[in-house]
């Protein structure tokens, strides 16, 4: 089975629409760490994109659950805030319903496990390794899904207890289809993964952020996608949502 992993989606149906056309072919079932909207100007049209992929598993984010009303904004910032009340005002009912019926992480799916921060607290940032050691650690499955941080790459504990991160430096542009690292699961070596952002990524590179993971081949794979970034900033605009929201796309922070 390949599975499409995707994560912090939000609202960016131009990055989205760019994942999936560069994704096409090599997948059979899609999973989504939550962040379906918050920030972006789309929010219907992507969880309308998103229903509509194959075998599609989904979990709610922090955002998912402000912008459908079940948790208050109280703690975003002010841009963030602004983003979430314009998402609601603009929310059709059906998709109100869809993030209201959202399960939370952790879901275990065969073998791996999905979670929007981590597995024991759906919003907690794993930014660091002394953050996700001590998950890794408790960790019972070898392979976790994360999203949250908005980092493509993720950390490993080998059976020896070394431990490593991988991230934007390990990234290469040398495939040609976007993939910019493949990672192969070890024996015995715990995984935590991250997919990166598919709409709003802050590890420096704003192009689109997925992963693909072949669970016969043991394999996952991330990649980056290019997208209409002046199309996405323009509707953004045009829907009044903060500046610095706008102006962070570009630099992919
Ligand atoms: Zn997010």
């Amino acid at each position: 089975m390949r599975y499409l992993v995707l994560s912090d989606l939000h609202a960016g149906l131009e990055a989205f629409e760019s994942c999936l056309r560069a994704a096409e072919g090599k997948f059979d079932a899609a999973v989504c760490l939550g962040d379906v909207v918050g920030y972006g100007p789309d929010p219907n049209a992507v969880i309308d994109l998103l229903l509509r992929q194959k075998n599609s598993v989904v979990i709610r984010g922090n955002h998912d659950k402000a912008c459908c009303g079940i948790a208050s904004a109280d703690d975003f910032n002010l841009w963030a805030k602004a983003a979430t009340y314009w998402t609601r005002s603009v929310l059709r009912e059906e998709h109100i319903a869809f993030l209201r019926e959202l399960p939370p992480g952790p879901k275990v799916l065969p073998g791996f496990e999905m979670v929007h921060g981590s597995e024991r607290d759906e919003d907690e940032y794993v930014m660091n390794a002394p953050a996700a050691m001590p998950i890794l650690q408790e960790q019972q499955l070898q392979l976790v899904f994360f999203g949250h941080t908005h980092y493509q790459g993720g950390f490993f504990r080998d059976r020896t207890g070394a431990s490593r991160r991988i991230g934007a430096g390990d990234m290469n542009d040398a495939g040609r289809d976007g993939r910019v690292l493949s990672v192969h699961l070890e024996d015995e070596t715990r995984y935590l993964i991250n997919p990166g952002s598919v709409g709003q990524p802050r590890d420096g590179d704003w192009r689109a952020a997925f992963a693909i993971y072949d669970d016969a081949d043991r394999r996952i794979d991330f990649y980056r996608a290019s997208y209409d970034l002046p199309k996405t900033q323009e509707k953004m605009a045009y829907a009044g949502l903060p500046e610095p929201l706008i102006r962070r796309l570009e630099i992919g922070k």
